[in-house]
């Protein structure tokens, strides 16, 4: 099937007008059909380098108060009302095991947080899980990683020693870690620890770095590491954020994640609009590629992810126009603006009659309307709620599900 938009943004950036993409899905129910989307703009789906699947619970957790490291907070989140409310779904217990029980409901909550922004791929920093959690999600949560929770707590919650889990990269995957996360003087050390353990490799990507001085900035640009930003959660917690400046001016690998709702935004299309809000100097294209290219970068992900690479593809989302630069449209977008979301040719989630083009059973999706608009999403999160409300006794409402009357 043939889609003509208004623009579409390709691997250089450059915002071709009045492209016609070829979408390529073995769920066509036609190959010859013309969808004219002309007031619509392609984007490739968005990634998300920094999530905790199972934590996409709300209100956030911990007290008013801002903390001097996010280590305390880990310990306060626990006990906090919010928590308390989740762990009646499901209760962690160590090492983390997500495929158990209602466990499972949770981290597709999450995976669905990702799927209503746009989102295709999305890191779960979490010890590695059993192959069947990866598999369960329609869009890729990746499986290939290896990480530690942080310094600190080291992996509490799972996993090798985290030198042992580097030496397991062989320097092809991602090594994932918390640091610098807070401003007392423990945190600030945390770097030094790193390199000491000899854990600052061109595969290590650092979540938060608030603590990071601008030397330490410029240390990860020139080691090839990367810094995953997540200004909303740093904000949430410590009251302060990565030093970006001192990231763009050292052209250190930058990309932007959301962190679990416990802390952080309520999606990634949340998150970018907050990063812009603190920090109007970046632009809104550099934005861009901290969620596309440069997270794909970070993640060690094949070549085609974070970007259209021609007219023909396979995977792609199409957002409604409601500017005329690409990466400020980006911006400016909600959920509801998402006219079809395809990954690997499968429809996920869009306009409901844009369906129509594709042979699916429609036991597999759910419908619901949205401002007068009606739209279609892949598997049956209404269904998950309606278990939490049963286990709950009330209906629970989450931020980051459209169909949900708030
Ligand atoms: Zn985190």
């Amino acid at each position: 099937m043939k889609i003509s938009v208004d623009c579409a943004i390709f691997r250089d950036h450059t915002a071709a007008k009045g492209v016609q993409l070829e979408l390529l899905s073995s769920f066509l129910n036609s190959y010859d059909n013309l969808l004219k989307l002309s007031s619509c703009i392609a984007y490739p789906p968005l990634i998300n380098p920094h999530d905790h699947l199972i934590g996409n619970w709300f209100p956030r957790a911990g007290d008013s108060d801002l903390y001097p490291n996010a280590h305390i907070w880990v310990d306060d989140m626990k006990e906090s009302q919010s928590v308390k409310e989740r762990d009646m779904i499901w209760k962690n217990s160590l090492p983390m095991n997500f495929f158990n029980g209602k466990g499972k409901l949770l981290a597709c909550l999450g995976g669905y947080k990702n799927i209503f922004s746009g989102v295709s791929i999305v890191q779960d920093h979490a010890p590695i899980q059993v192959e069947d959690y990866y598999k369960m999600f329609p869009i890729n949560v990746i499986r290939n990683y290896r990480q530690c929770h942080s310094l600190e707590l080291n992996n509490f919650w799972g996993g090798e020693e985290p030198q042992q889990e580097m030496e397991l990269t062989e320097g092809k995957l991602p090594f994932i870690i918390h640091l610098g996360e807070g401003l007392d003087e423990k945190t600030a050390n945390e770097f030094n620890k790193l390199k000491e353990m000899d854990l600052l490799q061109p595969n290590t990507m650092i979540i938060h770095g608030i603590a990071l001085t601008e030397k330490e900035i410029q240390e990860c640009a020139e080691v090839g590491a990367s810094i995953c930003w997540c200004p909303f959660s740093n904000h949430f917690l410590i009251g302060k954020t990565l030093n970006v400046e001192a990231c763009m001016k050292h052209n250190v690998n930058l990309v932007l994640g959301t962190d679990s709702t416990l802390s952080g935004s309520v999606n990634l299309l949340e998150e970018l609009r907050f990063a812009r809000s603190i920090d109007p100097q970046i632009s809104a294209q550099d934005l861009y590629r901290m969620v596309t290219g440069n997270a794909a970068k970070a993640l060690f992900l094949p070549d085609e992810c974070g970007y259209l690479d021609s007219e023909a593809t396979d995977t792609v989302l199409i957002m409604e126009k409601r500017h005329d630069d690409p990466y400020i449209n980006l911006l400016a977008s909600q959920p509801q603006d998402i006219v079809l979301f395809v990954h690997e040719g499968k429809p996920l989630y869009g306009e409901r009659e844009l369906l129509n083009h594709f042979d699916i059973v429609a036991e597999d999706y759910y419908f619901y309307t949205k401002t007068g608009r009606d739209f279609f999403v892949l598997g049956h999160p209404e269904n998950i709620m309606r278990i939490i409300a049963d286990i709950l006794g009330y209906e629970k409402k989450l931020p980051y599900l459209p169909f949900q009357e708030n």
